[in-house]
C-alpha cells in the first residue's frame, strides 16, 4: 500500500483539472452540490482548472430546462467554471471510435437480449453489479455469425458488452502481470494505491441498445479527451472507478487521481436521489435558503 501527498500531482508542472459531471435528467440535490463543490475547491486548493460536463447521452431522459437549472444552481452556489462546457451528446462520434478500438481488440461482443430473455436466464437473482442490474448471464456471447448476420438483417438492436473475463486477461498482460489499481485521494490530501476489482460488473454494457454509447465508455472517454487530472465523485462510484481504470488501461488512457467523497443520506438512511424534491438545491434557493444554510447542511466548513 503507496502513501503519498496530495501535492505530487502539482508537481508535475501541468495545472491539475477536476470536473463535475452531472446527467441533466432532474435537478441537482444537496448530494450534487457536495461533489460539485468539492471538485472547485479541490481545483482552488490545487491551483487547478474547474470544469463542468453535461453528460446527456440519454437523449431521451435529459432535458434543455434541466440543464439551464445546473448551471443557475452551480453559479449560486458560488462557483465559476470553464466554458465553453462539453457536453455529451456532441460527442457521439467520438465515443464510436473507441468502442471500436475496444471492438478491434476483441474484447465486446453484440447482444441482442432483451430485459425478459436476461431475466429468464439469470440463476441467481441475488447476484447483481454494483448499479443493482442483474450481472448478465452471458446469453448472446457465443452466438454463430450466421445467427449474427441474419438478426442484423432482420433490424434487432443490439448493446455491445464488455467480455470481462478476457478484458481482464489483455489488462493483465498490458500491465505485464502488475495489479490493476488506482491512486485514491482522501479529504486529509493523502493518496493511497488501491486495488481495482472490476470483475464485480460481470459482462458490462459499453455501448447500448439507445444509444451510441454508454456511461462507462464516455466518461472515461471524457476524462482523457479533458485531460482531467482528479477525479472527485461520491463514494456510490466507487465500483464505477474499479471499470474506468480497466477501461483506462485498454484504451491506453492516462491515469486521473480519484476522490470519493462521503454521500448524503435522507432521514431514512438511503443516498439522496433526484426524486428527493425536497432537497433539490433549486427548491432551496425558491424557499430563500442562503448559501450558508447549504454549506450547514451539507457539513461543510
Ligand atoms: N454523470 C454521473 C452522474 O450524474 C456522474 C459521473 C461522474 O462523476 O463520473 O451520476
Amino acid at each position: 500500500m503507496a502513501i503519498a501527498t496530495d501535492c505530487d500531482l502539482a508537481l508535475t508542472g501541468e495545472r491539475p483539472v477536476c470536473r463535475f459531471a452531472p446527467s441533466p435528467n432532474g435537478y441537482l440535490h444537496l448530494g450534487h452540490g457536495l461533489s460539485a463543490i468539492d471538485g472547485f475547491e479541490t481545483a482552488q486548493r490545487l491551483g487547478g482548472r474547474f470544469l463542468v460536463r453535461i453528460e446527456d447521452i440519454d437523449t431521451a431522459r435529459c432535458r434543455e430546462d434541466f440543464v439551464t437549472g445546473i448551471f443557475e444552481d452551480l453559479a449560486w452556489l458560488g462557483l465559476t467554471w470553464e466554458t465553453p462546457v462539453l457536453r455529451q451528446s456532441q460527442h457521439f462520434q467520438r465515443y464510436k471510435a473507441l468502442a471500436q478500438k475496444l471492438w478491434d481488440m476483441d474484447v465486446l461482443y453484440r447482444c441482442f437480449a432483451t430485459r425478459s430473455e436476461i431475466v429468464a436466464a439469470v440463476h441467481d437473482a441475488a447476484a447483481r453489479d454494483p448499479d443493482g442490474a442483474l450481472i448478465y448471464p452471458g446469453l448472446h456471447k457465443g452466438l454463430a455469425p450466421e445467427d449474427i448476420a441474419a438478426r442484423m438483417r432482420r433490424g434487432e438492436p443490439y448493446a455491445l458488452r464488455l467480455d470481462m473475463t478476457k478484458a481482464l486477461a489483455l489488462a493483465h498482460d498490458m500491465l505485464n502481470g502488475q495489479p490493476l489499481t488506482f491512486v485514491e485521494v482522501s479529504p486529509m490530501g493523502k493518496s493511497e494505491t488501491v486495488a481495482a476489482r472490476p470483475g464485480i460488473w460481470g459482462d458490462a454494457i459499453m455501448v447500448r441498445k439507445d444509444t451510441p454509447t454508454s456511461y462507462h465508455l464516455s466518461v472515461v472517454a471524457d476524462d482523457a479527451h479533458q485531460g482531467v487530472t482528479r477525479v472527485t465523485r461520491g463514494r456510490d462510484l466507487y465500483e464505477a472507478t474499479c471499470l474506468h481504470r480497466l477501461l483506462q488501461v485498454l484504451l491506453q488512457l492516462p491515469e486521473p487521481k480519484y476522490s470519493h467523497h462521503r454521500l448524503l443520506m435522507d432521514g431514512d438512511g438511503r443516498k439522496l436521489a433526484k426524486s428527493a424534491g425536497d432537497t433539490s438545491l433549486r427548491e432551496l434557493r425558491t424557499r430563500g435558503a442562503t448559501l450558508a444554510d447549504v454549506r450547514r447542511m451539507l457539513q461543510l466548513a
